[in-house]
Parts: structure tokens; sequence; C-alpha cells
């Protein structure tokens, strides 16, 4: 029996039922990550990153499976603005994107003449360029990719435009960057440091950064938006009205705009990504350790799409 909603502020009964709960659908990763949504399935895709493998649940017949093998160890993924799947792997130290016709193209591995790290989590904005961290856990993990050397001898977020080829780091001053995304309006980026994952207890960072994006390409006046406990902010989402719903180690926690703590979903297994999905966009997704789960919310997930046409 899963436990109920953990209410630290009564703004969260906007968002969800009192009643709510994290419910199973299935799965038997080893370590899950990367939730995606695919409307025009009405599907949900993740990463088992250490089985290297992509699974699939699917609303049609509840069932889970296999969605294909030998995937070079994908992660975090998104859809572009033309519904396409872009992802990021650690085993090609790229991020992908996926052609209607099901192959696979390598938008970037790589910073000048270095290769990149192991790109971890991707959001698309609504210009179509494309926003990913890049931290160093598939070349450091065996079980997560392939060992290597970091060669900029670093761990940055960029921002990749596919238009011409262009890659600019953006956020230099995250210890390891993880998850990231944008306020519903793009004015606001929000990037987790999880350096406390694999460190001491009382080592490394659990917390979410906040940028101000200036001039639709540049971050600004960082700060700590909110700290996560226990365990960290792996992945997250915003919903349309700016709360960010995140990872945490026993649970999915939300934050309001102002980094007020609302409250949180209990799941009974370490709590990777989440993302928004079903048909109205109103269905959280949950990827946690060996599976995935679903909770029904009184809201709906950020898209880059709403603000097509939108801004100029
Ligand atoms: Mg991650």
């Amino acid at each position: 029996m899963t436990a109920s909603l953990v209410i630290d502020d009564d703004r969260l009964l906007d968002l969800l039922a009192p009643d709510a709960v994290a419910v199973r659908l299935g799965g038997d990763a080893t370590w899950s990550e990367g939730a995606l949504y695919l409307p025009d399935q009405d599907a949900v895709i993740w990463s088992d990153i250490p089985g290297n493998r992509i699974l699939r649940w699917s609303a049609a017949d509840g069932r889970v499976t296999v969605d294909q093998v030998g995937v070079e160890f994908t992660n975090g993924r998104t859809l572009d603005l033309a519904g396409r799947v872009v992802e990021c792997s650690h085993g090609r130290r790229a991020v992908q994107r996926r052609e209607a016709d099901g192959a696979l193209t390598v938008l970037v591995d790589r910073w000048g003449a270095a290769r990149l790290n192991s790109p971890n989590d991707v959001v698309v904005k609504s210009d179509g360029t494309i926003w990913f961290t890049d931290p160093s856990y598939g070349i450091t993990q065996p079980a997560e990719g392939y060992p290597g050397e970091r060669e900029y001898g670093d761990h940055w977020v960029f921002r990749f435009d596919p238009a011409d080829g262009g890659l600019t780091p953006v956020v230099l001053d995250v210890e390891d960057p993880n998850g990231l995304a944008f306020s519903p309006d793009e004015s606001l980026l929000y990037v987790s440091d999880t350096s406390a994952s694999l460190a001491p207890p009382g080592v490394g960072n659990h917390h979410i950064r906040v940028y101000d994006v200036v001039g639709g390409r540049h971050c600004t006046n960082g700060r700590v938006f909110a700290e996560v406990s226990p365990g960290v902010a792996d992945g997250f989402r915003v919903d349309v009205a700016g709360n960010v719903w995140t990872s945490s180690h026993d649970s999915v926690q939300i934050f309001a705009p102002d980094g007020a703590r609302l409250g949180k979903i209990p799941v009974p297994e370490m709590v990777a990504n989440v993302c928004f999905g079903g048909p109205d966009r109103s269905t959280l997704f949950i990827a946690a350790s060996s599976g995935l789960y679903r909770v029904p919310t009184r809201t709906r997930g950020a898209s880059p799409l709403d603000l097509v046409g939108v801004r100029p």
C-alpha cells in the first residue's frame, strides 16, 4: 500500500486530490530514468540505464514491454517542436534525435575538439534550441556507460541550436548538473546539482538552482531555488503554473515558484525522473528505480508548444 500525500502547504490541493497516490504500472529495470510521454502513441518510454534498454508502457493495454535493447545507455529525453524524440546517450556521449523512420541522428557530441562527458537530461525551448546537462556519470559509473575522460575538464549546461549547429555553454557553476527545465514563460532555467548523490554524507549539493534567461539565450543571476531532501533532484518538470515537480529519494516533491515546498507524493522506490503526459498532459509519470508509476494531477505540464506563435 502506497503512503498518502504529505501536505506542507494547502496550495498543494490545487494541484493534487487529497487522496492522490502513486500507482505502479510495471517494469523490471535496474535503474529507471528519462520517462517521456508520446502523445501519438498514448505511451510512455523510459530508460533502464544499467540494463542498456528502453522500456515502454502503453495505455492501450496497460502492459510494459521492452521497446529497444542495446541503446548505448540512453538517459533523459524530450520531444522537439516537431514531435521527434531528442535524447541523451551516455554511450555515444551525445544528444541524438529519433527520426520519423526510426533512424538516429547524432545532433551534438563535441565541444570543440573535446567529446562531451555524458549528456544526462535535455529540454527543448520554444525557439527550437536544445538545452542539456553534461555531468560525467556515464563515464565514471561503469554500469551506466563506458569509462572515459572528462575531455573539456568540467561539467556544464549547454545550449545547442540545430539550425546552425552552434553549441554554447550556458551554465558553468553547477558542480554536477543533472535535471533541468524552463519556467512556463522560459524566463527562468532550473538546473539541479546532484553532487551529493555519490559523495559521503554531508558532502556535495542536493539543490535546484535557478537562473534568469536573458535574451532567450544566456543565463545570469544563478541562485539556489530549493534544497531537496532526502536524496537529490535527479530530474524534474514544471507545470503550467510554474510549480516544480522533482524527484527525491522517497517521493516526488512539489515546490511553488516562490521556492516553498508544497508537499510530496510518497513513492516506495527511489525516484529519478518525472514527466507529464496523458492526452491532456495532466498525468504525472514517475520513473523510480525498477519501474514506472502514475498519479493524476489537477494541473498540466508546461510545454514549449504553448509558447510557439505567442512569443516573438
Ligand atoms: Mg538524471
